[in-house]
């Protein structure tokens, strides 16, 4: 049957595929409601469908997205089926402006899937961001790490066995389960929302293990609301705010006028930001900002890595402990 909503053809192509993130996590786009021309509609409120050309709708989206004109964006909204490890699912729930249906663990059996951090991504603690990792991979420390880590969630999942085997409560079967073990949810959230998440996710300070989970979201975004997207890219992603200290250390390297911008002479030393007010830190993030351009990552996902539901469906059952299935 044909529907008289807005769709979008590169939405329709990924709707319910499964794509895989981290070792036993996905992502799957389970439904949407709306698009850009929603998002105009609603802005414009009294037009129909396709009486805008694309250039107008993307200037109303870019115009509104620049000054935070933000409600008609919440007229789009995506609905989502993830799984992911428990430590990650305890980030993603901070955003408290989306719904979420998580895995109940005390009414179903726990699938015993543990997240496994890849070598490349085994770090040591930052030196200088005390809340990531960075520097080289510790790959001489990653086999004996994950020696460990599998005896400590084999003696996790034993116990865990052991206890539903008991008809002990699921509720409580479950409280040794390490923070890797994986949980699932349904997810959904607008698209002004979805945007605050995707700043905070996507972005290098996020832990890598979120980030992974983040990105292809983006990209499934990029799908249903394009315009919107090419918007939080330019203006959030590949974007910076500047403080006023910032700007006015800007101001004395670049003059203004009807015709455009003027290099000044000279030059704006850190000893005259920090007498603009900026913290060491600060200018350090003021010059990582002007120095880095965000990577130019375009987010696209490719169809061919996505599996149907019933693939992981099938992992996560065979995950299930089989004393419930005599
Ligand atoms: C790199 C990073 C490190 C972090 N570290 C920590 C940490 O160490 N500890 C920790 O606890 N959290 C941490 N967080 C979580 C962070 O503080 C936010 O809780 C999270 O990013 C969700 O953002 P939010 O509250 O703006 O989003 P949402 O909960 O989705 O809220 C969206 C917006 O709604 C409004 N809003 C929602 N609820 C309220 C409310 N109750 N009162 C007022 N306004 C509200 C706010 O404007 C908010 O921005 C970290 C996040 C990041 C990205």
């Amino acid at each position: 049957m044909e529907t008289r909503r807005p769709t979008n053809p590169a939405a329709e192509e990924i709707l319910g595929l499964y794509f895989p993130v981290l070792d036993h996590g996905f992502v799957a786009l389970v439904d949407y409601m709306g698009s850009d021309e929603d998002v105009e509609r609603a802005a414009r409120v009294s037009y129909g469908y396709g009486t805008r050309r694309t250039s107008e709708t993307r200037g109303l989206i870019r115009y509104l997205r620049r000054h935070r004109h933000t409600t008609p964006s919440e007229m789009v909204e995506l609905k989502f089926h993830c799984a992911m490890p428990i430590f990650v699912a305890r980030q993603w729930i901070r955003h408290r402006s989306a719904s979420a249906n998580e895995y109940s663990g005390r009414y179903s059996l726990i699938p015993l899937l543990f997240y496994e951090p890849e070598p490349a991504a085994f770090q040591a603690q930052a030196a200088s961001n005390r809340q990531g990792r960075g520097g080289a991979p510790l790959r001489e420390l990653h086999a004996d790490a994950v020696a460990r880590a599998e005896a400590v969630r084999r003696l996790a999942a034993e116990q865990y066995e052991w206890l539903v085997g008991h008809d002990v409560a699921r509720e409580l079967a479950r409280i040794d389960l390490p923070l890797s073990t994986y949980t699932q949810w349904y997810w959904k959230i607008d698209l002004h929302n979805l945007f605050h998440f995707l700043t905070v996710r996507v972005d290098p300070h996020a832990q890598h293990e979120i980030r992974v989970f983040a990105r292809v979201i983006a990209g499934m975004l990029k799908r249903v609301a394009p315009l919107s997207f090419e918007a939080w890219l330019d203006y959030e992603f590949r974007g910076a705010h500047l403080s006023r200290g910032e700007l006015e250390a800007m101001r004395r390297l670049v003059r203004v006028d009807d015709g455009g911008l003027e290099a000044r002479p000279g030059r704006v030393s850190r000893e005259e930001l920090a007498r603009l007010g900026l913290a060491k830190r600060e200018i350090d993030e003021l010059l990582a900002k002007l120095a880095t351009s965000p990577a130019d990552e375009d987010f696209d996902l490719d169809p061919s890595a996505a599996r149907p539901a019933e693939h992981f469906a099938r992992e996560m059952e065979a995950a299930v402990p089989r004393v419930d299935r005599r």
